[in-house]
C-alpha cells in the first residue's frame, strides 16, 4: 500500500499482475534467444485495454491517470523488460502524436497502437552523439507539399520491428541547434528507409539498430508539433517516460529481490539459513529500502504529470537513479544464488537486461545536468 495507489489502481496492478504471470512470463527467456517481439502478445495486451491507457476514449484509449499506466508496465516489466518496451514506446509515442499530430493522421496511428496492432519507435540519437541530443545532423527539407529527409539514425530500439517512427532532423541552419529541429511520423514501408540490427548484450526481443533514409518522403501533414520547435515541444514527452522506466527497472529489481529473499531463507551454509548471516540479509534489505524509496519517487512523478504539476526534477532523478540501483539489487541478487545465478537464466537475462537503461534515453551524467539546472539555474550550469 502506498499513498499514491488507491483500489482501482491497486486493481489494475492485480489484474495486469495475473494475466503478465499467465501470458507474459512463460516466453521471457525464449524471446531472448529468437529476438522476436510476439506480436500476438502485443494485440492481447491492446485488446486488454493495457497499452497506454491515459489516452483519451477517442483515440482508443482509456482515458486513465499516467499511475494507471504505470503500474500497468510495471506488471509486464516484471514479467518480461523487453515485452514492457511496447507500453513505454506506446505511452512515450502515442502523447507525442496526441499532442501534436493533426488528428487526421495522428487518431489512426493511436487507434492501431493501443489495439497493439502497430508498434511506434522513436529516433533522435545519431552516430556522432546521442547526449547533445540537440546537436542533430539528419537533414530534413521542405519540398512543396512533402519533406525529404537525408542521414542516419542509430541505436533506435525496435528500428528493425516497427512499423513507424518518430523521427527527429534539423530543418534549421546547421548551427540552429534546438531551435531548428522539427518532428516527423514516418512510416517505415516508405521508400528509401533501409535498417538493420544490433547484436544487443540485453533488451533482445526489442532490439535496437540504425536507420538510413535517403531521400525519403513524407507529406507536410507528417509534421509533429511547428517546423523548427520539434525538440522544444515534442522532448516534454520524455519526462513521462522517464518517470515510468523508473517503474519499469524497478520492476525488475523487486522480482528479483523476492525471488532472492526466498532463496536465502532456505538455503543453508553452515547448518543455517543464508539469511541468518548478515553479510546476506544486510545488503538485501538496504537495496530493497532503496528500492522502495525509488518506487515512491517514480510514482510521485507520475502523480504530478497527473495534475500537470511541473515533474521534470523529478522525472530525471526517476531516470538515473532507478537504473543504477536496479542494476546494483540484480547484480547483488544474482551473487546470493552463488554459481546457479551466473547460469543463463532469469537473474542473468534480467541484469543484461536492465543495463540498456543507464544509456537508453539519457545517461545519469545528462539526467545529473537537468537536476542542476533546476536546482542552481540555468547559466550556473551550462552545458
Ligand atoms: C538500450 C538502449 C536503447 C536506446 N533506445 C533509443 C531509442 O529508442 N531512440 C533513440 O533516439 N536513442 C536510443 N538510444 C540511444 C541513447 O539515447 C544514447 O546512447 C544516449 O543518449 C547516449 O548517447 P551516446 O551513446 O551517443 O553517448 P555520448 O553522447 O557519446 O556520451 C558518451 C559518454 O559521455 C558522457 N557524456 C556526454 N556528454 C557529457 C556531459 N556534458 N557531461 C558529462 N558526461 C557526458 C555520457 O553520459 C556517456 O557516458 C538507446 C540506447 C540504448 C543503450
Amino acid at each position: 500500500m502506498n499513498p499514491y495507489l488507491d483500489d482501482d489502481l491497486q486493481a489494475l496492478a492485480e489484474t495486469a499482475r495475473r494475466y503478465a504471470t499467465e501470458r507474459v512470463a512463460p516466453g521471457f527467456q525464449d524471446r531472448d534467444r529468437t529476438r522476436v517481439l510476439d506480436r500476438a502478445l502485443m494485440r492481447e495486451m491492446g485488446e486488454m485495454g493495457f497499452i497506454a491507457p491515459e489516452l483519451p476514449a477517442g483515440v482508443g484509449g482509456q482515458g486513465m491517470g499516467r499511475l494507471a499506466a504505470g503500474v500497468i508496465h510495471e506488471e509486464i516489466a516484471r514479467a518480461d523488460l523487453s515485452i514492457s518496451y511496447i507500453n513505454l514506446l506506446a505511452s512515450l509515442n502515442g502523447q507525442i502524436l496526441h499532442e501534436h499530430g493533426r488528428p487526421e493522421i495522428a487518431t489512426p496511428w493511436l487507434r492501431k497502437l493501443t489495439q497493439g496492432s502497430t508498434l511506434l519507435a522513436i529516433a533522435l540519437t545519431e552516430p556522432r552523439g546521442g547526449s547533445d541530443a540537440a546537436n542533430l545532423r539528419l537533414r530534413i527539407e521542405r519540398v512543396g507539399d512533402q519533406y525529404v529527409i537525408n542521414g542516419e539514425k542509430t541505436s533506435i530500439s525496435a528500428a528493425d520491428q516497427a512499423d513507424a517512427v518518430v523521427v527527429f532532423g534539423r530543418t534549421g541552419a546547421p548551427d540552429s541547434g534546438a531551435h531548428g529541429v522539427t518532428a516527423l511520423l514516418v512510416p517505415t514501408d516508405v521508400p528509401g528507409l533501409t535498417r538493420n540490427r544490433f547484436d544487443c548484450h540485453g533488451q533482445r526481443a526489442i532490439g535496437r539498430g540504425s536507420l538510413f533514409f535517403e531521400n525519403v518522403r513524407v507529406p507536410v501533414e507528417h509534421r509533429l508539433g511547428d517546423e523548427d520547435r520539434g525538440f522544444v515541444q515534442v522532448m516534454q514527452g520524455f519526462d513521462f517516460s522517464r518517470a515510468l522506466i523508473g517503474l519499469q527497472v524497478l520492476a525488475v529489481a523487486r522480482v528479483a529481490l523476492e525471488e532472492t529473499w526466498a532463496y536465502v531463507a532456505q538455503r543453508e551454509s553452515f547448518g543455517k539459513p543464508l539469511s541468518a548471516f548478515q553479510g546476506v540479509s544486510h545488503p538485501l534489505a538496504d537495496l530493497d529500502t532503496q528500492v522502495q524509496a525509488a518506487r515512491l519517487l517514480c510514482l510521485q512523478a507520475l502523480w504530478l504529470k497527473d495534475r500537470g504539476l511541473p515533474h521534470s526534477t523529478e522525472a530525471a532523478m526517476c531516470k538515473w537513479w532507478a537504473p543504477k540501483l536496479a542494476y546494483d539489487t540484480v547484480h547483488q541478487c544474482l551473487l546470493m544464488h552463488g554459481h546457479g545465478g551466473y547460469d543463463r537464466g532469469p537473474m542473468e537475462q534480467r541484469l543484461r537486461d536492465i543495463l540498456g537503461f543507464q544509456i537508453g534515453d539519457g545517461t545519469a551524467q545528462i539526467m545529473k545536468t537537468i537536476i542542476a539546472r533546476a536546482r542552481a539555474g540555468r547559466s550556473a550550469v551550462p552545458a
